[in-house]
């Protein structure tokens, strides 16, 4: 039985005083029926961690670098998440690949860095709108999940966030046979590679929100979601985290 998980991604925003969004948000859903992550701004990741503690809410970072350490000026390794409190990490997130030209290959190396430090990773693949309007979606996020997952990932150290690019910040989601239909296949594509294939967790991302997360969660093969603006505030977060 796959756990789900409702995962936050700030994204470049959030001030020390956000923190009090994360209180709200325990104090909202002290025993959730999913796992719940928020991913802070590296600034707000320690205080973020402590202030968790042992409540219901996991503290992941948005990035990693491959390597341990080194000199690589403004990049953080795992281990330096893991260290101020993370037990997850996003990597190959479309802004990302977008705004700093991640490959797959980059990704691969990414997680496999975040395996080494024993961060679960959030890998993302996503199709653009030129993509889904020439027909290839399916084969665009098949190349990125098989080209982004080292060989030895299991369902234990990683989950899959399918983010169509076009529907991130957008207010513009798939249809539910679109998301079932691209969930469906990554469900296939993961059991045919890895032999706990059927044990990775799927999460939806793009324009989720409390008016459409029940809809969403109710598709199969959906396992939770990465929420973006509307992990903010917990007024938002609070209730898809109760839909799951
Ligand atoms: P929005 O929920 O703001 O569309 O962002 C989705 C996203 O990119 C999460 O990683």
């Amino acid at each position: 039985m796959r756990r789900k998980l409702a995962a936050g991604n700030w994204k470049m925003n959030g001030t020390p005083a956000s923190l009090d969004e994360v209180a709200a948000l325990a104090a909202a859903q002290p025993a959730p029926a999913c796992e719940v992550l928020i991913c802070p701004p590296a600034t707000l990741i320690a205080a973020m961690a402590r202030l968790a503690g042992r409540g219901p809410v996991m503290v992941g970072g948005q990035d990693c670098h491959a390597a341990a350490q080194g000199a690589h000026t403004g990049d953080i390794a795992a281990t330096m998440l893991r260290d101020a409190g993370a037990s997850h990490v996003i990597l190959g997130h479309s802004e990302r690949r977008a705004d700093h030209g991640e490959d797959d290959a980059t990704v691969r190396a990414k997680t496999r860095a975040a395996h080494a430090a024993g961060l679960v990773a959030i890998v993302c693949v996503g199709e653009t709108e030129a993509d889904r309007d020439a027909g290839r979606t399916l084969a665009v996020v098949g190349a990125q999940l098989l080209g982004s997952l080292p060989e030895d990932a299991t369902a234990a150290d990683t989950v899959i966030a399918y983010e169509p690019v076009w529907a991130i910040g957008a207010g513009r989601t798939p249809t539910l046979a679109q998301i079932g239909e691209v969930h469906d296949f990554l469900r296939a594509e993961l059991t045919a590679r890895f032999a706990d294939g059927a044990g990775f967790r799927l999460l939806y991302g793009g324009s989720v929100k409390p008016a459409n997360a029940a809809e969403i969660f109710a598709v199969a093969n959906v396992d939770g979601a990465l929420v973006g603006g509307a992990s903010l505030k917990a007024q938002d977060f609070g209730p898809i985290v109760a839909a799951l």
